[in-house]
């Protein structure tokens, strides 16, 4: 596997389906494409196989500039083509890409070295500003995340949502390997196949491509809503779960409703068949293990000990196992 770079747009490429696109990019791509001002932005998009929007609205922003100049050079990486053939976040011998960049705890892979390469390439070209854009299979608004609490980056993602999220695990992310040298955001907008996330992405890059500098200003905190991861709970790799049928955990149907609200000490999540140890795992951002500050187990009942605020709950299962269940976090007071 090699990282190809081209600085011309493929034939077809706008108007490939996601599913298309590894017909046209088999290997890991950048594309470079010149624009006004000269440093570039990057973006990138498929890092996930089944979260399009942001392929869309990219598709959408070249469409726009076939016939005039893009206002800044633009490099994107097209992620994980072949796992956007099969609409799957990644296929089983692959890693997740989103966590094969510099900083992951992950083992090296060819993939890591090609995340390694890009962020060489990158640098060098004194990247403008990073957009990692994603979707999600919960409900949940459209927000964006930062892996930094600096100015010019609260600044970016601002122009995104009012609602941010300040998070340093998982680690691997593309946007906090680029966050070492450039303002970098991720984007969660929504679920794959709504035409509104594809909007606000492309109405979002169109914005950043256009800005002739990110402001070093402190945002004005009442125009924002800023959060901070202060968990990823997991399910136990030996926990079999379901939200429809007899297991030994089973998940109540409503949970998705939960996300970005705060929930009281009490809340139920699911039930368990028999006293067992907690059936999941609560990491935090130092890498540990604080579960039962979270969660405890009542009358077979799986409840949160505190008050707080899950997001990307879902009720997809695969992605529960291939993921996580949710994150818990905090507001952070201005
Ligand atoms: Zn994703």
């Amino acid at each position: 596997m090699q990282l190809e770079q081209q600085n011309t747009l493929p034939d077809g490429l706008l108007d490939a389906k996601p599913e298309e696109l590894h017909k046209i990019l088999p290997n890991p791509t950048l594309l470079h494409l010149p624009g006004a001002r000269e440093r570039p932005l990057f973006i990138s998009v498929l890092q996930h196989g089944n979260e399009p929007t942001g392929f869309l609205a990219l598709q959408a922003l070249l469409q726009k500039y076939q016939s005039h100049n893009l206002p800044r050079s633009i490099s994107i990486f097209f992620g994980n083509t072949l796992a956007a053939s099969q609409s799957q976040r990644h296929l089983t011998n692959q890693p997740d890409f989103n966590r094969i960049w510099p900083g992951t705890e992950l083992p090296p892979t060819p993939e890591s070295h090609i995340a390694q390469e890009i962020v060489a390439i990158m640098k060098q070209k004194q990247t403008f500003a990073s957009i990692d854009i994603h979707n999600n299979t919960g409900l949940n608004p459209h927000y964006a995340c930062v892996n930094k609490l600096d100015n010019c980056f609260l600044q970016l993602a601002s122009f995104f949502s009012r609602l941010i999220v300040y998070f340093t695990r998982p680690k691997g992310v593309q946007s906090d390997a680029f966050a070492k040298f450039c303002p970098a955001v991720t984007l969660e907008c929504g679920k794959p196949g709504q035409k509104y996330g594809v909007e606000h992405a492309f109405d979002f890059l169109d914005t950043i491509l256009h800005l002739e500098e990110l402001s070093n200003n402190p945002v004005n905190l009442k125009n924002i809503d800023l959060f901070h991861t202060v968990a990823r709970v997991k399910i136990k790799d030996n926990i079999d779960f379901s939200f429809q049928n007899q297991a030994s955990l089973m998940l109540n149907t409503d949970l998705e409703w939960m996300n970005f609200t705060e929930i009281p000490a009490g809340t139920t999540l699911g039930k368990i068949k028999q006293q067992t140890p907690l059936p999941l795992t609560a990491i935090n951002e130092h890498g540990e293990d604080v579960s039962t500050d979270f969660f405890s187990i009542n009358n077979l009942e799986l409840q949160i000990n505190r008050q707080t605020m899950p997001s990307m709950l879902t009720l997809d299962e695969q992605v529960i196992r291939q993921d996580c269940l949710c994150y818990l976090m905090e507001r952070i007071q201005p």
